[in-house]
């Protein structure tokens, strides 16, 4: 559930149409908390699932390991012989290798040479790495100072079996996948990907391909939420760009939310004379909140739209990404049904230049940011901030995030930093 609202501080404007800036935190919490994931689930072969959220529990049906198997090469022994004081010669009688286990009996005085993985025969209980005894002849001599049971893996270890493997949502990476299939499993019941529907609204837009007429640009939000959203486990409908009308809007609403669990818009939610997105949601859909304490990035429609989840962006390229990655990510996240096991990770850096902020407002300005030799991280503006300026993202390669209350940074200050690797 999300926490109760807590005050803005002053200087935070709190905006019209009745609704107060929210801060961040809140708006992902609010957002994070009215989400319901998808529930269908298909079966994919298991390398297919990965980056898939597994749709129930598993159980293993086996024990991993299924026998008793030396963690290292060795000589495996009973640990009843192993000497008190002063050293004891064993009998080598045979070899156990992985996948060929050792047939015979071991009796007194004797041992067996093992290799890591392979089956202890049953009278032994314990192996001597083999850089710790001291060949002689067909015989092993060992030292003492041994203990009983070291370097064996017990049959089940790993996994026993009824033992819960994986829990429903889990998200299926590499090592879930080398889980699995050490089970023996081969498909995997995951759940469906969420189809999320993107439009751009604006008479200025053109599509790639076509002339551009006078004030006119091409739509360039459309391929940022391509990349973004395909970086997720989801499914991208694609709806183009949509006229700076109340009919095209709602017709897109429409289209979008007949095909789509959530769908995902940039421009047309501030109040100028031909924003009709928010008004369509408030109109015809339900709207949860539409501003939001950061820049760049207010205001942002969230809200339903008949079954659909609705992210309205703003039009500005940089605001689109930012609000993106701190608002729409994590929602489609949960989305997905996935249990996500990632903390949002940030680092502190020394910020080299002067970066200037009013308080009242989260900000995401973007960076670079380096390591130095000596192992300290620093972070530089990566140039002209404006919510415009797109090269301000393809330049950087972290978002560098000032507190609501912070003025301007001066040079040599610590700075909060969230690296783009592992985000975008
Ligand atoms: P809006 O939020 O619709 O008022 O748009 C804010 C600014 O972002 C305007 O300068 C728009 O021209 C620009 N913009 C809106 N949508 C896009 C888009 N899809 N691609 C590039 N720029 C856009
Ligand atoms: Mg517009």
């Amino acid at each position: 559930m999300a926490k109760p609202h807590e005050p803005l501080p002053a200087g935070v404007d709190p905006c019209d149409h009745g609704h107060k800036a929210l801060r961040l935190d809140e708006a992902r919490a609010r957002i994070i908390a009215s989400i319901t994931p998808v529930a269908e689930r298909e079966t994919v072969d298991l390398r297919d699932a990965l980056g898939r959220v597994l749709g129930g529990e598993v159980r293993s049906g086996v024990d991993v390991p299924s026998h008793r198997n030396s963690a290292m090469d060795g000589y495996a022994l009973a640990a009843a012989e192993l000497p008190r004081a002063g050293t004891a010669a064993f009998e080598v009688i045979g070899t156990s290798w992985a996948g060929r286990p050792f047939v015979g009996d071991v009796a007194r005085g004797q041992c067996v040479r093992i290799m890591t993985g392979a089956t202890l025969p049953d009278a032994t209980d314990t192996v001597i790495m083999q850089e710790h005894v001291r060949l002689d002849g067909t015989r092993v001599v060992i030292e003492a100072g041994h203990h009983a049971g070291q370097n064996v893996r017990p049959a089940g270890e790993d996994i026993r079996c009824g033992e819960l493997a994986l829990g429903a949502g889990t998200l299926l990476r590499p090592a879930q996948l080398g889980l699995l299939a050490s089970l023996g499993i081969g498909q995997v019941a995951v759940l469906r990907r969420p189809r999320v529907a993107v439009f751009s609204t604006g008479d200025e837009l053109r599509s790639i391909g076509e002339e551009l007429g006078p004030g006119q640009i091409y739509d360039s939000n459309r391929y940022t939420l391509h990349g973004m959203l395909s970086r997720l486990q989801v499914e991208v409908i694609d709806l183009g760009v949509v006229a700076d009308t109340r009919e095209a809007t709602l017709r897109a609403f429409e289209t979008a939310a007949a095909q789509a669990d959530a769908i995902v818009t940039s421009g047309g939610v501030s109040v100028g004379e031909a924003d009709y997105v928010t008004e369509t949601l408030e109109r015809h859909g339900r709207i949860g909140f539409w501003k939001v304490a950061m820049k760049p990035g207010k205001p942002i429609a969230f809200g339903r739209f008949g079954p659909a989840f609705f992210f309205g962006l703003p039009g500005n390229p940089v605001s689109v990404m930012v609000t993106f990655y701190q608002l729409v990510q994590p929602a489609l996240r949960a989305l997905t049904g996935s249990i996500d096991p990632d903390p949002p990770v940030t680092v502190r850096a020394r910020c080299e230049t002067r970066l200037r902020k009013k308080p009242g407002r989260q900000e995401f300005q973007r960076g670079m940011l380096e390591r130095r030799p000596d192992g300290a991280y620093t972070v530089h503006s990566s140039g002209h901030q404006g919510a415009g300026v797109l090269r301000s993202m393809s330049d950087a390669n972290c978002f560098i995030i000032l507190p609501l209350e912070q003025g301007d940074v001066e040079p040599g200050t610590e700075v909060e930093v969230q690296p783009f690797a592992g985000l975008v």
